[in-house]
């Protein structure tokens, strides 16, 4: 359906005015213009039905991100495309920040800008679901370790930032071919995702970070929480946190002692069901994250339907935050909203001591990477954890160079 309306925000008159006189060729009058963000905010809040904004990132005073929250806060549904003359990875990750703020950015463009375009874009109607690609490991692969219970789980552990205390771990399944070459996991769970064997992956998860979490009790402090990641199948059937909780009291664990990580995606067609089975959980003490934050994946206006207790910011923002300013704002806006939300802020990917002062200035909670550890087997996580928590990890003596 044709776009109706424009609010056109940029701080150079002469653009401005170029926009005006292609959209009125396209046959769109009574577009509104705004100079700076400021004035874009005033334009949007006195009318929200405009269908779409073009959004200058650079101008004076208040900035295109400004603008974004902005919109974001109002519940703005229209679609947005930011236009920009920074490089391509400060305008990528400028896009992941409106997708993170639940926006529609339906392009980024350059400057001199492509008018053609434009008008292009504001025809074009919603985009199809995402389509999973196809992969090199084949499934059959997949199946005969599973049979062969070639599967263990490996542990990355999480740093509260602010007291740099171990808070817990993350446990990622970890599956093995015949010679005991680890399979690439996000091919290898794709998969199981698409072939109906995601189910049976969590299970054997769950026993298996159940059987481990006996003799991690015995060394962490008290507190420490294991987080897992549930698929889109296993949440679809209606008793599985049922199921669940007696697979965990079954071990002599309370599920106070478990995170369960969801995506977007994983999160069924059917909300009634979805809902039912996140409450329950939540009624039962579990802590539910959402997962991969600001991909695209998830975004607050999911976040907001869901009985959520944290938040974990993707990986992808941190690894960029050191060279790219957007993806450090992008960071203060997630851990900002989180905290607004009432939920615990973690940050994926502190692969450095910089990236650990960004994520620990922006006000993150809890801290996930390379820094800290790779995801480790259960005894060599365990040797980590003594570092960890004696003092003794390079890290905690280290600062910023
Ligand atoms: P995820 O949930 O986002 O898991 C975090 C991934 O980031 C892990 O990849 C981890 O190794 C990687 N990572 C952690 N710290 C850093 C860092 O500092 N830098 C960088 N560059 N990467 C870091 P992994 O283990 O390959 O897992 C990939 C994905 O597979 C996971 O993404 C998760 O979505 C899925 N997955 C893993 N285990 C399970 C499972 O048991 N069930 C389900 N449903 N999905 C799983
Ligand atoms: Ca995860
Ligand atoms: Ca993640």
């Amino acid at each position: 359906m044709a776009v109706r309306s424009a609010l056109i925000v940029d701080d150079d008159p002469v653009l401005r005015e170029l926009f005006s006189v292609v959209l009125e060729n396209d046959g769109l009058t009574g577009a509104e213009f705004a100079g700076d963000g400021n004035e874009a905010q005033e334009r949007l809040a006195a009318n929200p039905e405009i269908g779409f904004v073009t959004l200058d990132l650079n101008m004076p005073s208040c900035d295109g991100i400004g603008f974004l929250r902005h919109a974001s806060r109002l519940g703005y549904r229209g679609k947005i495309i930011l236009i920009s003359g920074e490089p391509p990875e400060i305008r990528e990750s400028a896009a992941r920040l409106a997708h993170m703020l639940g926006l529609n950015c339906v392009a980024i463009l350059g400057k001199p800008v492509d008018f053609q375009q434009v008008t292009k874009l504001l025809a074009v109607p919603e985009p199809e679901a995402k389509r999973t690609e196809r992969s090199p490991i084949d499934l059959k692969a997949v199946r005969v370790a599973l049979d062969k219970g070639r599967m263990h789980a490996a542990y990355q552990p999480r740093l509260d930032i602010q007291c740099n205390r171990l808070a817990g771990a993350e446990a990622l399944a970890r599956i093995r071919d015949a010679a005991g070459n680890l399979l690439n996991t996000e091919v290898a769970i794709g998969l199981a995702e698409e072939h109906g064997l995601i189910s049976e992956i969590t299970w054997k998860m769950v026993d298996l970070i159940c059987r481990d979490l006996m003799e991690f009790k015995r060394e962490m402090e008290p507190g420490f929480r294991l987080s897992f990641n549930i698929s889109n199948a296993v949440l679809g059937d209606d008793s599985f946190v049922e199921r669940l909780i007696e697979r965990i009291h079954s071990f002599g664990h309370s599920p106070q002692s478990f995170i369960l990580e969801i995506t977007e995606t994983a999160l069924p067609s059917d909300k009634s069901i979805a809902l039912e089975q996140l409450t329950r959980a939540r009624l039962n003490r579990f802590g539910i994250a959402v997962d991969d934050f600001g991909t695209g994946q998830s975004n607050i206006a999911q976040m907001r339907q869901y009985p959520f207790t944290e938040l974990k910011i993707d990986k992808s923002f941190l690894l960029a935050a050191e060279r790219d300013r957007f993806a450090r704002a992008a960071i203060e806006a997630g851990a900002a909203l989180g905290r607004e939300q009432g939920l615990l802020v973690v940050a994926e990917g502190v692969e450095t001591l910089n990236g650990l002062e960004i994520a620990r200035n922006a006000g993150v909670n809890e801290g996930q990477g390379y820094l800290f550890a790779k995801p480790l087997p259960a005894q060599e996580f365990i040797l980590r954890a003594r570092e960890i928590q004696s003092g003794e990890a390079a890290f905690l003596t280290e600062s910023v160079a």
